[in-house]
């Protein structure tokens, strides 16, 4: 015990830290599942699951065993050599999303980072565009990443304004608007980046049958479909993929978050030979990129979630939960919307921001957070079972009280 108190803690980061998030006050020091514990001890259940990288809850022990395992034994070899992890690991992911090549990364940016450049290199190599017109196609409200040339093409000035000049070659469509895409599409487009749920921007469904449009308008032109599913991906929404709800099979799919469960950043793109072949020894890398800690945490993350049956519980899970957010009589409540265990409550704007009904559930033992002004996002680990809900529910509905 180093009886040190929240308050200190708090002091302390705030000293310290630059000042790019605004946490809500809480100071974790365990996680088991899906509760946390401050180090007061009090405990709460984490509805947040660190934006969906948790899918297969805290400390998860298979997790926690494959890395203590590797942790003695290989950290790191660069990829200048092999190691005895990535493969296993690759050909595992591989076989689950039904691609036949795998480029890991570490951030969830980087992989959005890789998946541009293999559309790019794909764009001049394969489809013949000329030098530097590349063009690549992405929706308003989108979030994949905060590196500079991700936030260029962001439509949120909070993530944008002052980090300019931007990277071109990046054209904004609406979001869920198959025709646009159509109309945006030039000789030089070579791929289409998009969410299948855009988690960031207040979980918004595109209406049905939205991605299915898009594969087969992306498709009759040649041009590449990259979904990311770093927040949606990995059992989160009910399906392995939130593409399979639509049968689609992108060009290039963007994992991240739980590909480790939580345990190590591992993120990556998955592609056939076609795209991937974009790239040739020395034209993309990373230091830590396919590491065998990394893949160990990958390779036991990967198991958790088929053995478990994360994606059917999620769906199981999400369907309960769902069902009984929106039996909630509340008038601050204006929409309930979500899919699998990736859900959003939006707060009537007359009723306040999203914000301090997140504080008033963090007293209550449920850590939720705000995402954009008016939505509270639920999205626990996929391992909770029904009397957890039951347990936050009976939470939500005093948190959610207007006051
Ligand atoms: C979180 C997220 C990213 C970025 O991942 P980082 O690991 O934070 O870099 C990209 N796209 C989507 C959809 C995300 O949810």
């Amino acid at each position: 015990m180093s009886g040190s108190s929240s308050k200190t803690y708090l002091e302390e980061a705030n000293k310290y830290s630059a000042k790019n998030y605004h946490p809500l006050p809480v100071v974790l020091c365990k996680g088991e599942g899906v509760w946390v514990w401050d180090v007061e001890g009090k405990k709460y259940l984490d509805m947040l699951s660190s934006y969906s990288a948790l899918n297969q809850g805290h400390c998860h022990p298979k997790i926690v065993a494959a890395v203590q395992k590797q942790v003695a034994k290989l950290t790191l070899t660069s990829r200048a050599f092999h190691n005895d992890q990535m493969g296993p690991f690759m050909k595992r992911l591989c076989e689950l999303s039904g691609f036949e090549k795998c480029l890991l990364m570490n951030s969830g940016a980087e992989a959005v980072e890789t998946a541009i450049k293999a559309a790019r290199r794909w764009g001049y190599t394969k489809k013949k565009v000329a030098k530097d017109k590349a063009e690549i196609i992405a929706c308003e409200n989108n979030f994949h990443g905060r590196t500079t040339t991700i936030v260029g093409f962001s439509t949120e000035p909070l993530y944008q304004n002052g980090f300019g000049p931007f990277t071109p070659g990046f054209k904004i469509i609406p979001y869920g608007d198959a025709s646009a895409l159509e109309k945006a599409i030039t000789p030089n487009t070579v791929a289409f980046l998009v969410e299948p749920i855009q988690g960031e921007a207040g979980i918004m469904i595109p209406p049905a049958g939205y991605l299915k449009k898009a594969r087969e308008i992306t498709k009759k032109n040649n041009v590449l479909l990259m979904a990311d599913e770093i927040q949606t991906g990995l059992g989160r929404t009910g399906k392995l993929f939130a593409c399979e709800y639509e049968n689609v099979r992108p060009d290039v799919l963007i994992v991240g978050k739980a590909l480790a469960g939580g345990m190590y950043p591992v993120s990556g793109i998955l592609a056939d030979e076609e795209v991937m072949s974009a790239f040739v020894p020395g034209n993309h890398g990373s230091t830590f990129g396919g590491n065998p800690l990394g893949c160990a945490a990958g390779l036991a993350a990967l198991d958790v979630i088929v053995e478990e049956r994360l994606a059917q519980r999620a769906n199981e899970m999400g369907e309960y939960f769902m069902g009984e957010l929106c039996k909630i009589k509340n008038p601050a409540i204006k929409e309930v919307r979500g899919k699998g265990l990736l859900i959003g409550i939006e707060i009537k704007k007359e009723f306040g921001l999203a914000r301090p009904y997140c504080e008033k559930l963090m007293e209550l033992g449920i850590l939720a957070k705000e995402t954009h002004d008016q939505v509270i996002r639920f999205a626990p680990p996929l391992v909770i079972k029904k009397e957890e809900i039951d347990w936050a529910l009976e939470r939500i509905l005093k948190g959610l009280l207007p006051r």
